[in-house]
């Protein structure tokens, strides 16, 4: 349920709504929008009747959500614009995450950091905990990559994205990270989302492997659940019976993704499509669907990568598509 509040409501009163639904059991959580606060409220019905919360000062609108997903649902908010450092993602703005797989060495990711930046890509990636289908491939640089991140954020300006793959290292990640992302392969680990809902980073949420659009976004809500409110949402491609590509990319989930919810999605054309050539036009009909921005990965030289470098774009051909989605982009917008 949601009680919709005036945007000129006053503190007085939204406390006072707030504390009448904790006094039952409820949990709170506030969300404020452009046109109006919202407190989101998440407990036992039967108490509702003798709250009489529409007769409160302030109070516009009680509001029951019926899908299983309440605090991502679109009722609770118009959009999502969260900011993080120099770069805003969701609303009109066009995020591009690139960067490389695995971050291999400090040269091989302040080489990378400096080429996207150049091309105009507004956060950096690169893993350094690294989900592997097998335990005798590149495991990454742990810490150490994550040093090597905040080097290169530092020298470059742009925000960390990098992955962390379970509870216990989520307070060492988020010490160096500007973005937590939960990998697909996690996106049902529900402690590992409790927990990143306690820090006060953003987080992207990939898609699971054979993730509906109702697992995806309830996934999001165990992190917003807990009070993370800054959530990304990201296609990364599902598992089908085709194997001409490493996944397919499910572009038709992005509108109803963006009906749906109020959190910004983003698609990874590189993890979808397994093949470097299938990522640039994927990327460009991501944002011609209406996806608030991309994750690409990006290395100074595929050939030697460590970790996806079939699918990884040279600096050169990363230069030439950010040229391309810079025109779709402002083709919409
Ligand atoms: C990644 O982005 O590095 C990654 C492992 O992706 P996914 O979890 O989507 O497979
Ligand atoms: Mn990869």
């Amino acid at each position: 349920m949601i009680v919709v509040m005036g945007v000129d409501s006053k503190n007085e009163e939204i406390e006072a709504v707030k504390n009448k639904l904790e006094n039952v059991g409820f949990k709170t959580h506030l969300i404020y929008g452009v046109e109006r606060i919202v407190i989101g409220a998440v407990g036992d019905k039967r108490f509702l009747p003798s709250l009489s919360l529409e007769l409160m000062a302030g109070v516009k609108k009680i509001v029951h959500i019926m899908n299983p997903y309440k605090l991502v649902s679109k009722e609770v908010k118009e959009e999502t614009i969260i900011k993080v450092g120099s770069a805003t993602i969701g609303g009109k703005n066009l995020t591009v995450i690139a960067g490389p797989c695995a971050v291999e060495s400090e040269d091989q990711l302040m080489a990378a950091a400096r080429l996207v930046k150049a091309s105009g890509a507004t956060l950096l990636r690169g893993g350094a905990f690294k989900p592997r289908s097998s335990p005798y491939s590149f495991q990454g640089l742990q810490e150490e990559g994550l040093k090597i991140l905040k080097i290169a954020s530092h020298e470059y300006d742009l925000p960390i994205v990098t992955e962390v793959m379970n509870t216990k290292t989520v307070d060492l990640v988020a010490e160096y990270a500007d973005v937590l992302q939960i990998g697909a392969r996690n996106m049902q680990n529900f402690d590992l989302l409790k927990e990143v809902g306690h820090i006060k980073k953003p987080v992207i949420i990939k898609r699971g492997l054979c993730a509906t659009l109702e697992e995806w976004l309830m996934a999001a809500e165990y992190v917003m659940s807990e009070g993370n409110y800054e959530v990304i949402l990201c296609e990364r491609g599902i598992r089908t019976f085709e194997t001409a590509t490493r996944n397919t990319l499910d572009l038709s989930i992005i509108p109803l993704i963006k009906e749906t919810s109020h959190l910004p999605v983003i698609v990874d054309p590189s993890h979808a499509t397994g093949n470097w050539k299938l990522v640039a036009p994927m990327a460009k009909g991501s944002l011609a669907v209406g996806a608030h921005g991309l994750m690409i990965e990006v290395h100074p030289n595929p050939n030697e990568a460590l970790c996806d470098g079939n699918q990884s774009l040279t600096p050169e051909n990363f230069h030439v598509l950010m040229g391309d989605l810079t025109k779709i982009h402002n083709l919409f917008h």
